[in-house]
């Protein structure tokens, strides 16, 4: 048994069979050579070798331009793979001897070096395995080599345990084939851990050695609540998790029940609750979990789950499907927030030394206006079918906000010169996720209709804490006083302006923080679509006046672990019998 700790992203207890997600693994071709076809086989495969062997020269080349010899010389230990005087005679001869593919022999080969590298205590030999792997995918991708592992062709319900999974490709997993995630680099923030709390997978990320831990097909758990994964977990170790999973889906059906009723306080005030949502597959959670809006809608997804950009009509029907189904409930549409850990190459997206500082959000917009116009073309068709609002992602000033604004009103006189039925008033927010934003609330909440504090992205730039990277999760902490004092001051400049003030970061989604944030005078709250129910229960439960004496206590404290230890003390005195810790 191997018990690992990471960080709980989406919680809930997930036990199965392991299946290893490795992207780069490359499928080779393994047909029986046909003994004439023996030389051209040996050909192709030192073509394979050459052309790999350019290839690695050519980036060593290119970094040693850029960043030095010294960066360079970490691929030489590739080229003197590719250029061994062993690996490619013996590959030659077992194609002949043995009459399989190039790339099975080749896989072989390397593969048996490889291991026993990989067991040497000599951490220099350990780098060299590494090495062989890349070279080995390198050369398997020029004998037409196949990616062979993504989440969409996974046949029986497993749990997943991966290095890493890019956004693209969870917007693929299905929660019945997905039993929880066990993921080695990221952090509760990263896009990855958002789209599994997203479609209600337990998952625990930041692991750092799940894969080598994990054995495929042999049994393993996850407790995203706590943020632990167990392989060959012991009997009892086992029987204790299986409880605690009976535990949860009896809590998750008891919120079932809550779902027509109202989020409203015990002193009568209306909480307005909506669900964060990524892609209108996830439509059906957010209704069931009966959200009362889509509080923020992740508009990117759709350009990431796809290789060409998405013409204005492919747009109009998702964004259409997503407000039909919610009307009259309101739906905001966010519009693209690309950059960061939110990539498609088609996009062009550079490539940035600190892509979170980089050209992302409302800035790739502006940037791209092409792109921009279109999707705002598409969002302003879409709201004659229901109640939608529109906000713009990483604004840091009212220069960047006033410009996205006069483009909307451009393309919406565009629209009306065509004479397409659209809303006659569309709100359109700002997105408070910059320090920038806070400390000029006030211009902003003047010429907004409303604004929605994004506190993954306020967190980490507050902080200065990388949201997606597991060494410092530790240092990422939602209840620094910091992050208080911004959310109160933002929550001060809407009442004053007089305008809607919404939270939809992940923090809003976390029973701990629930009432916390309501005494800070928070009321318009987007969570995730299975946690809807929680939120609701421990508000339902709660009273704004003592909530409003709690935060003001909270507000008067020094340290992030003096907030976290009052925080934890309150809740688990007064609410801990609507939630699991
Ligand atoms: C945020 O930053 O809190 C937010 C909601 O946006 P995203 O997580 O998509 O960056
Ligand atoms: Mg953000």
């Amino acid at each position: 048994m191997t018990t690992l700790s990471g960080i709980a992203a989406s919680p809930g207890i997930g036990i199965g069979p392991v299946h290893v997600l490795d992207p780069e693994e490359i499928e080779v071709q393994d047909e029986p050579i046909p003994p004439g076809e023996v030389p051209a086989e040996q050909e192709r495969f030192r073509a394979a070798i050459e052309a790999s062997r350019r290839e690695v020269a050519e980036v060593r080349h290119k970094i040693a331009l850029e960043t030095g010899e010294e960066h360079a010389r970490l691929l030489d230990p590739q080229l003197a793979i590719l250029e061994d005087p062993e690996a490619t005679p013996q590959t030659l001869a077992m194609i002949e001897r043995d009459r399989r593919s190039a790339g099975w022999c080749y896989r072989k080969i390397l593969g048996v070096v490889a291991a026993h590298l990989e067991e040497s205590d000599d951490e220099y030999y350990r780098d060299r395995a590494l090495d062989i792997r890349d070279v080995k995918r390198r050369v398997l991708g020029h004998l037409g080599g196949i990616r062979s592992h993504t989440l969409s062709d996974l046949r029986v319900p497993s749990l997943v345990v991966a290095s890493d999974i890019a956004p693209s490709e969870m917007a693929l997993a299905s929660r019945e084939k997905i039993l929880g995630f066990a993921i080695d680099l990221g952090g509760r923030t990263s896009h990855t851990a958002i789209m599994a709390r997203a479609r209600g997978i337990p998952t625990v990320v930041g692991l750092k050695q799940a894969m080598d831990a994990a054995r495929e097909g042999a049994t393993a758990l996850v407790d995203g609540t706590r943020g632990v994964a167990i392989f060959d977990p012991e009997p009892e170790v086992l029987e204790e998790h299986r409880l605690k999973q009976r535990r949860y889906r009896e809590l998750a059906s008891n919120h079932a029940a809550l779902k027509d009723r109202e989020c409203v306080t015990q002193d009568g005030v209306d909480v307005h609750l909506g669900a964060n949502l990524e892609v209108p597959e996830e439509l059906p959670s957010v209704i069931e979990n009966g959200a009362e809006a889509i509080g923020l809608y992740r508009t990117e997804f759709f350009y990431m789950s796809r290789s060409t950009l998405p013409t204005e009509d492919a747009q109009y029907q998702a964004y259409r499907t997503v407000v039909e189904a919610m009307a009259p409930r309101p739906v905001t549409i966010r519009t693209l927030d690309v950059g960061g850990d939110k990539f498609a190459s088609y996009l062009g997206t550079p490539i940035e030394r600190n892509p979170f500082l980089g050209m992302r959000g409302l800035r790739f917009s502006l940037q791209r206006e092409d792109i921009f116009r279109t999707q705002l073309r598409a969002i302003l068709r879409a709201t004659v079918h229901g109640t939608v609002r529109v906000m713009f992602p990483m604004v840091i000033g009212l220069e960047d906000f006033r410009r996205a604004r006069q483009i909307m009103l451009e393309v919406r006189a565009d629209l009306e010169r065509e004479e397409t039925p659209m809303a006659s008033h569309v709100p359109l927010g700002v997105m408070v996720e910059t320090p920038a934003s806070v400390f000029a609330i006030d211009l902003l909440a003047r010429e907004s209709d409303f604004v929605s504090i994004g506190t993954n992205d306020l967190i980490q730039y507050t902080l200065a804490v990388d949201r997606g990277n597991e060494e410092t999760a530790p240092l990422y902490e939602p209840l620094h006083p910091a992050v208080l004092r911004a959310l109160r001051t933002v929550v001060e400049a809407g009442r004053r302006a007089g305008i809607p003030v919404g939270i939809c970061g992940e923090m809003a989604g976390e029973p701990l923080y629930a009432v916390l944030l309501l005494g800070l005078g928070l009321t318009e709250f987007s969570v995730s679509p299975f946690l809807v129910p929680e939120i609701k229960t421990i508000l339902n439960a709660s009273a704004r006046c003592d909530a409003a004496e709690f935060a003001e206590r909270c507000l008067a404290l020094d340290t992030p672990a003096e907030v976290r230890a009052a925080v934890t003390e309150e809740m688990s005195a007064r609410y801990s019998s609507y939630f699991i810790a």
